[in-house]
């Protein structure tokens, strides 16, 4: 049976002991965790515990349809032979209101042991020390690549003329680039040491009124990124990896990301990679090659839209994935729609890409969609494919039907479901595999 479990479930049993004391063994909780073997390889139990948290405004919504989904996906695709053993974890609003952190060390220590986990959306608090919880976690457990899918949904409404020529996974490096969060107030003592430091040994003139950031970009992170969106590419025959970057003018840091990821692609992908320009000189030689290419950001974002059909796999720096992938999913009707994981070498939490929409919170008029793509991709992370692709056809058949919710029902001008119906049409169109 598939169960949600909130709290830690325990047994008592007593024993006489020699002294006839009485003895009572408490087994804390009858959860089966992933484990890690060999140092990266998911070893999955038929019902793994899978940590979530639900999140802020919409996030309870949205988390508690995906769980309904996602039960009845395994239902479908194994009946009752695999199982989630969902454990709840406190982070956000509730977790201040319950133990006066947003993020307590208990709920950390939960993710870190559940290894794999979803997220609905936290709202940033103000104060803290630290500027975004999701940041937080995602440097926490060393996440470095943000992944975002993007694909169309016939029946969706957007803003370009041929949609369904968007299938693109981005790979965003998560862990660098200007949000390292290093960076100082233009009228700070860091910011004027700073900029007596860059005046007097590098002869770089800088105004009193200028803030600095920094913008680190190094060879390790840039190269594991890469290396992550290489393997994936080999994995799903993927055609081609689009290195992304602004290197013509920030050289040692885009330009390096560009050059360290035509590196490992021939370091070690050699056998199953081309070069573009070898690849345009004879396409029927290297047709069955995965195609490596580069482009300049700001170009970037046309060729995605004049040349669509010509990109696939994307690996990109922080700053430009952010802007990317909010820009390629408008194409195909908004971030409602996109999903996003974030993964390490071996921890992953996957979440919604949106916030929390407040002036939807608690009126179960949320889309799920984005966390209950995300939620599919988790599937297929810890090996689940079956079921990720019971719930992605039954999502697709949803919006081919128009089986929408208001911000999609506003568009085209029907009557919308709520959150909690959209999840229950999801659920009777789900075919087991
Ligand atoms: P937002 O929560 O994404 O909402 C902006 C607008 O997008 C909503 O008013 C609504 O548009 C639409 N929207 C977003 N998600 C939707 C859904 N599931 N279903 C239907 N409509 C949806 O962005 P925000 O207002 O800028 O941010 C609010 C809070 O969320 C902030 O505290 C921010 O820090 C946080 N945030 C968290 C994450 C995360 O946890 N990963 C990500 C982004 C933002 P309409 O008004 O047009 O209906």
């Amino acid at each position: 049976m598939n169960s949600i479990s909130n709290s830690a479930c325990y047994y008592a049993t007593k024993q006489e002991g020699k002294d006839n004391h009485l003895v009572i063994h408490f087994m804390y909780d009858r959860m089966t965790y992933i484990e890690v073997k060999d140092g990266s390889r998911l070893v999955v139990p038929d019902n793994p515990t899978i940590g979530y948290i639900e999140g802020d405004g919409i996030g309870p919504d949205i988390t508690k349809t995906t769980i309904q989904v996602v039960n009845s996906a395994l239902e479908a695709a194994y009946n009752d032979s695999r199982s989630i053993e969902w454990k709840k974890i406190l982070a956000g609003d509730e977790a201040m209101e319950t133990t006066g952190k947003h993020l307590p060390q208990e709920s950390l220590d939960e993710l870190k042991r559940c290894i794999v986990s979803m997220k609905g959306p936290l709202t940033t608090p103000i104060g803290e020390g630290f500027r975004s919880l999701n940041v937080t976690l995602r440097q926490y457990f060393d996440l470095y690549a943000n992944i975002r899918p993007i694909k169309y949904f016939p029946g969706v409404p957007c803003p370009v003329v041929h949609p369904e020529n968007v299938n693109m996974v981005i790979f965003r490096e998560n862990t660098e680039d200007v949000y390292s969060g290093i960076e100082w107030r233009y009228d700070s003592e860091e910011a004027k040491k700073l900029r007596n430091y860059l005046n007097t040994e590098f002869g770089v003139k800088l105004t009193d009124d200028t803030g600095i950031g920094i913008k680190p970009i190094s060879r390790f992170r840039s190269t594991r990124l890469v290396r992550k969106a290489l393997n994936f590419a080999v994995d799903n025959s993927r055609k081609s990896v689009t290195l992304v970057h602004k290197g013509n003018i920030m050289k040692y840091t885009e330009g390096a990301f560009k050059d360290w990821g035509y590196q490992v692609a021939e370091n070690e992908f050699k056998s199953k990679i081309v070069r573009e320009e070898d690849y345009l000189k004879n396409k029927e030689e290297f047709k069955d090659k995965i195609v490596v290419k580069d482009r300049i950001t700001d170009n970037m974002f046309q060729q995605v839209l004049t040349r669509t059909g010509e990109y696939d796999v994307i690996a990109t720096t922080n700053l430009n994935g952010d802007y990317l992938s909010d820009a390629i999913a408008a194409q195909v009707g908004g971030i409602g729609l996109a999903p996003g994981g974030n993964v390490g070498d071996i921890h992953a939490i996957f979440e919604a890409v949106h916030g929390t929409a407040p002036k939807y919170a608690g009126l179960d008029l949320a889309n799920p969609t984005s966390l209950l793509l995300s939620a599919s991709m988790m599937l297929t992370y810890i090996g689940w494919k079956e079921a990720s692709k019971v719930m992605e056809d039954a999502i697709t058949q949803c919006y081919k039907e128009k089986k929408v919710t208001q911000d999609i029902a506003r568009l085209i001008g029907i009557k919308e479901l709520k959150c909690s119906e959209f999840g229950q049409e999801v659920i009777k169109r789900m075919v087991s595999s």
